[in-house]
């Protein structure tokens, strides 16, 4: 038996033409910031760890003065991720594995809140991070913890329920977690392979795309996971659906 929890991190305001290209500069989208918390009888997993806390204070000083121009950050209180597994009576050091789906500011900025978790990383997504520092925060991910390499698909439990998918595109080693929770109910979480439904729907590539070949493979993937297996998706950004799911502390299943 899974049960699965939706963690709210906050919200970014940008232009909706990062999302959306052919949308005229001049209007903003707000996004919700996510990050699941899957509990196996083996072990406690988290699927990417949302914004660092300093960035709603300093976002200059967190995240430098490209990124803090492009977003603004807003959270609530109790927001974020180690508030948000507190509120489930849980303390960073029972996670036992942390998934980041890529190393973007907004899905690993509390990577260091975990120092006994195993991180479990493409080896693309570490490779060009490393070979290239200015493409990521190394604030955020370039910190003495245990990161196991991944290469493509990886049964984390053994036993099928909770499975990475290599889904490449947004960036170079992104990946994405199947998720098979008993009673028939199956997620995907695609991070950032896909912001919302509409990119999927419409295959919308977003500015900033690392690979637009790769990137809409990918999308054809989720979409044969949704229409032939019956998957739901549950998309990186999008806040119509974002406000439908069972927000933590109630379980999503
Ligand atoms: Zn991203
Ligand atoms: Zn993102």
């Amino acid at each position: 038996m899974i049960r699965v929890y939706a963690l709210s991190c906050g919200w970014l305001d940008f232009e909706k033409n990062l999302f959306f290209p052919a949308v005229a500069p001049g209007q903003n989208i707000v996004a919700p910031v996510s990050s699941y918390l899957i509990v196996h009888e083996k072990g406690r997993l988290l699927f990417d760890t949302g914004i660092h806390c300093d960035a709603l204070v300093d976002p200059v000083g967190r995240l430098g003065r490209r990124i803090a121009s492009l977003f603004s950050i807003r959270s609530d209180a109790g927001e974020g991720v180690v508030g948000q597994l507190a509120a489930l009576g849980l303390q960073p050091d029972d996670i036992r594995y942390v998934v980041n789906s890529h190393f973007h500011f907004d899905h690993c900025g509390c990577n260091a809140s975990f120092p006994r978790a195993q991180f479990l990383v493409q080896r693309a997504e570490l490779a060009i991070a490393r070979a290239e520092p200015k493409r990521y925060d190394q604030k955020d991910w370039d910190l003495p913890l245990d990161y196991r390499e991944i290469d493509g698909e990886h049964d984390v439990f053994g036993d099928g329920t909770v499975v990475l998918l290599p889904t490449p595109g947004h960036t170079a080693g992104h990946q994405s977690l199947w998720i098979r929770a008993g009673t028939g109910a199956q997620f995907v979480l695609t991070g950032d392979a896909c912001y919302t439904r509409e990119h999927l729907e419409k295959t919308i590539l977003p500015q900033g795309t690392f690979d637009a070949a790769q990137m809409t493979h990918s999308f054809s993937v989720l979409r044969g996971l949704r229409d032939r297996q019956g998957v739901q998706l549950l998309y990186g950004h999008d806040a119509e659906q974002w406000n439908t799911l069972p927000q933590a502390p109630r379980p999503l299943v």
